[in-house]
């Protein structure tokens, strides 16, 4: 399989090289060259099977020529060995015809986990065979770097640095989670400033080559290919489970990025039988205002208590206004210019209906978001995280005869001010992690500061 940039104008690359490249050098994301069709048998053949067999199907066609089955297997059991379910991620029934897909049994709590481990686990062999190093730089508003660093802990051939705000936005748990590994390949970094900031510098030093170059950065941030294809088979496994492909199912996708949701979207390409595909949004809407008005504009963040869905723009957006747009790379590009330079652009009309086609869109405001999670509580037990509220207050006006499948994107426990100011209760840490407060920390607390910062990068990448 090879892939190919949403602008146009970058050399087509392996699963490999997409990955260990990330970005696109023609400022564009990767995608495959063509998305594999699969019958209704081959997605039959999917029922009963354990978690890791499902993943090494679903994967098979688009890492073909870079990872066998043989050399995929061992990767894909140690990724997901660490979690804390045997189904992975298990389905549990909310009301009639509405299902949670739990994704938080992994390690940091989070469905970054599923992307992530397995991300961890294809870098490490494909470095193995090349005999290189890498240092991986990344910046986080709490999920996705407490993530990486769990994915690449004590691997010998990367260093792992993380950039997060310093300060309250961060809540205790992530903070935790990033600061206790005790691994000398990890480097938790607290920056004197907000995410902006660290997302600033992440990219200021991806932009000076020779820095780049000296270190071998990395970047595993959400518009990495391989992340949103490890997060295309939980929208097989679920599907199935509930009678694909023999009766359709739909999905409520809490978003910020796009790209959980665009995995589902591949799923879909595949010819999984999903009906409706719902964008949920919290108060920072874009991607819902964007679906209805046909005109993607930004606006400030607002913070809320789903801060991982807190964000301006939503990059792997690109990825499905590249298909809208019959895979023209240079409007793609010119809307993205439009975006960067002018704050919004006009979803042209034909790339519109296509993607009405593909999505309904919703937003939870902060009150609804509390409301669902203490009304969910007394209607059923289960306690929700307020990104999964936001989905389920938006699943709510979806539900109709078709099963709803709403993800779970988090467990309440790393979020445990907003879950006790809506139910008035402290979600406890699963057993597993209870010891969390009291393992030591270890953080570096940095400037925010270009050279400071890469000063200390090659003090402890040469070390
Ligand atoms: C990252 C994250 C999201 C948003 O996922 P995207 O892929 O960026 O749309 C939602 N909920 C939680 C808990 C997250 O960590």
């Amino acid at each position: 399989m090879r892939y190919v940039s949403t602008r146009g104008r970058a050399p087509s690359l392996s699963f490999e090289e997409a990955m260990m490249t990330g970005l696109a050098r023609d400022g564009g994301l990767y995608v495959p060259e063509e998305i594999p069709s699969w019958s209704a048998e081959e997605i039959a053949a999917l029922a009963g099977l354990p978690y890791e067999e499902v993943a090494l199907r679903v994967l098979r066609p688009f890492v073909a020529g870079s990872f066998t089955d043989d050399q995929l297997r061992p990767l894909i059991a140690r990724a997901y060995e660490g979690f804390g379910h045997p189904a992975r991620a298990p389905l549990r029934q909310l009301a009639p015809n509405h299902f949670l897909l739990e994704l938080f049994h992994g390690p940091t709590l989070a469905f970054k986990d599923f992307a992530m481990q397995l991300i961890g686990q294809l870098m490490q062999a494909a470095l193995a065979r090349s005999g290189e190093r890498i240092t991986i730089v990344g910046a986080t508003s709490g999920d996705t770097g407490s993530a990486a660093i769990e994915a690449f802990r004590g691997l010998s051939n990367v260093d792992v640095f993380i950039l997060f705000p310093s300060g309250p936005r961060v809540s205790e748990v992530q903070r935790r989670q990033m600061t206790t590994p005790g691994e000398d390949n990890v480097h938790a970094l607290s920056l004197d400033g907000d995410f902006d900031a660290c997302q600033a510098r992440l990219k200021d030093m991806f932009n000076d080559h020779a820095f780049r170059d000296r270190v071998r950065l990395a970047g595993v941030n959400s518009i990495n290919w391989a992340r949103v294809l490890a997060q295309v088979v939980y929208y097989f496994t679920s599907a199935v489970a509930l009678g694909a492909p023999h009766r359709p199912v739909s999905f409520t996708v809490p978003t910020g990025n796009f790209g959980d949701v665009f995995a589902g979207y591949v799923a879909k390409r595949m010819g999984l039988p999903i009906d409706r595909l719902v964008v949920a949004t919290n108060q920072n809407d874009i991607l819902h205002r964007t679906l209805q008005t046909g005109e993607q504009r930004k606006a400030g963040v607002t913070p809320s208590i789903s801060p991982s869905m807190d964000i301006q723009v939503s990059s792997n957006f690109e990825r499905v206004l590249f298909d809208a747009y019959g895979r023209d790379g240079d409007v793609t590009s010119a809307q993205m210019r439009a975006l960067a330079e002018e704050g919004g652009f006009a979803v042209g009309q034909g790339a519109w209906e296509y993607l009405r086609e593909q999505f309904d869109s919703g937003r939870a405001s902060e009150d609804e978001t509390s409301a669902t999670i203490a009304r969910t509580r007394a209607a059923t037990g289960e306690t929700l995280c307020p990104h999964t509220a936001v989905g389920v207050h938006v699943a709510e006006a979806h539900l109709g005869a078709v099963p709803m499948i709403t993800l779970a994107t988090a467990h309440p426990a790393k979020f445990p001010d907003a879950v006790e100011a809506a139910t008035g209760d402290r979600p406890p840490l699963p057993s597993r992690m209870a010891d969390l407060y009291d393992r030591p920390e270890r953080v570096t607390d940095v400037p925010d500061d270009l050279a400071a910062l890469q000063d200390l990068i090659l003090s402890k990448v040469s070390a």
